[in-house]
């Protein structure tokens, strides 16, 4: 069985939701000739229409804010869009039950930002609670259409399904209990013929309060399937031919890289490709499940595979990440560096904050560390200023130079700073893996440093293919497989 997600921009309207309803049919299709019939699934995951999330978000502070209005006004839009897209629900008693649905789950937010424009303040809970509704409705809809085109689908609520802890917002899921949730809720209709679907980026504690993953958490929550149900195969469908050699919003030709391993994928997703979720790869390795990302514009193109090992390449790098709005936080602290348990001291300080750090370099008096959550970054700085001296640097970035051919060649990395030129280099740090070298820059510079990396270790040797591949009509982003 194969678990299918769907990003925000592959349901976003109705001929979106009719392209991914034939990307369906015929993943169903190729299984049952496959396994000679009786084939199970897919299962569907899906994302949130495109930009839904992020207006939820926003309804949210403005009701915080007092701004009732506003945020009913923008609710109001929300409840128009759905009822729109849900006409690709071809069957009217199917379509009425689900316009009946979306009402109701909109008057319930409306009742919700009613009582947040009293209170003015939103909880991280309530944050959950308006957040989810992207995937509970769009969910709702991918069901029914896909019913009504017959292809007869089950809706799983993934507020049952997926069990988490209760970190609001990014919550983590608790994996004997989903696995037991799934068990109850997505096997029965499998097991019928039926194909599930459940909206990604939700949960719920097991109290049954609603949770979500953190953004970009639906691939999280296919991974999470995937592993739980023992899936033959992830596949995470979006708006981009695969993963690409590059960050396609700041370089203009990447290549798609046809084969990753798990660990050069999550180097890429920790360190900022957003096609994938950086969690995603976590549950598939624990089962060996293959992640394939494809983009539903052009089903026809291959997409990247991603499984444990990958076939050697004579390429020195696989791919460059990057992530922006990233702060350096320099602790300095001559009485206390070289003194045992500082780096405990202080690494406890981001812990209890709850904050994660990306990148770490030391000096002999000094530790630089990034973050790129700030929500807690003032306490923070409040509780290490105890001990230390503290300074912050915004507006930051870090970039990943990813590839296996890192540990063949010692002079790679000497070579990858090169290419860097004249731009000054913040943080430099090679983990022991020796997969990756990762840097900070000042995010202004990122687009001449990408640049010329890309230049220098991707732009020769290009085939025909990219020109071609550019002209496809599809408006999907340009991009080439690798010859
Ligand atoms: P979805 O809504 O399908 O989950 P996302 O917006 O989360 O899609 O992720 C896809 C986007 O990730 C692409 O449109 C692209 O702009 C961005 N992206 C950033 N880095 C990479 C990369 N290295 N490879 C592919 N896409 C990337
Ligand atoms: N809709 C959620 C978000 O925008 C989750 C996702 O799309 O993966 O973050
Ligand atoms: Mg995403």
């Amino acid at each position: 069985m194969v678990v299918m997600k769907f990003g925000g921009t592959s349901v976003t309207d109705r001929s979106a939701i009719e392209r991914l309803i034939a990307i369906v049919r015929a993943q169903r299709q190729a299984d049952a000739q496959q396994e000679g019939g009786d084939a199970r699934g897919p299962v569907v995951v899906v994302s949130a229409l495109a930009g839904v999330t992020d207006r939820l978000l926003g309804i949210a502070a403005e009701a915080g804010a007092g701004d009732t209005e506003g945020a009913r006004n923008n609710l109001r839009e929300l409840r128009q869009r759905h009822i729109d897209v849900s006409h690709v629900v071809t069957d009217v008693t199917h379509r009425a039950h689900v316009v009946e649905f979306l009402n109701h789950e909109l008057d319930e937010l409306e009742r919700i930002v009613h009582a947040l424009g009293v209170l003015r303040e939103v909880s991280p809970r309530w944050l959950d609670a308006l957040a989810a509704a992207g995937e509970i409705l769009s969910s709702r809809i991918v069901a029914a259409a896909l019913s009504s085109h017959g292809l007869m689908a089950a809706w799983i609520d993934a507020r049952r399904a997926i069990v988490t802890d209760a970190e609001h917002t990014v919550a983590a899921p608790l994996l004997p209990e989903t696995t037991a949730a799934l068990m109850r809720h997505v096997d029965p209709p499998l097991a019928a013929g039926r194909l599930p679907v459940i909206g990604g980026f939700v949960g719920a504690t097991t109290a049954g309060v609603t949770t979500t993953l953190g953004r970009g958490g639906s691939d999280y929550s296919a991974a999470i399937v995937g592993s739980c149900l023992g899936a033959a195969e992830i596949q995470i469908w979006t708006d981009v031919d695969g993963m690409l050699t590059a960050d396609p919003r700041i370089v203009a030709e990447p290549w798609v890289v046809p084969h990753l391993s798990f660990a050069e994928a999550s180097e890429l997703a920790y360190f900022g490709a957003k096609v994938l979720h950086p969690s995603t790869i976590l549950p598939a390795v624990a089962r060996n499940i293959p992640v394939r990302i494809l983009n539903s514009q052009r089903p026809q193109a291959k997409g990247t595979l991603i499984t444990s090992e990958r076939p050697a390449s004579d390429r020195p790098l696989t791919a460059i990440a990057s992530k922006k709005q990233v702060t350096v936080v320099d602790i300095t602290s001559s009485r206390m560096l070289m003194a045992h348990g500082f780096l405990r001291r202080l690494f406890e300080v981001f812990e209890r904050h709850r904050t994660p750090v990306d990148v770490v370099t030391t000096s002999e008096v000094s530790v630089s560390v990034t973050v790129d959550d700030r929500r807690r970054l003032a306490a923070i700085v409040q509780t290490l200023s105890e001990f230390a001296e503290v300074a912050c640097e915004d507006e930051m970035a870090i970039v990943c130079a990813v590839g296996e051919g890192l540990r063949r060649d010692p002079t790679l990395v000497g070579e990858v700073l090169l290419g860097v030129g004249d731009v000054p280099l913040r943080m430099v740090s090679q983990a022991a893996s020796r997969r990756n070298v990762t840097f900070v820059i000042r995010e202004g510079s990122l687009p001449t440093v990408l640049g010329r990396l890309h230049a220098r270790f991707f732009d020769e040797g290009r085939a025909t293919t990219a020109t071609e591949a550019r002209r496809q009509p599809s408006g999907a982003t340009a991009t080439a497989e690798r010859p």
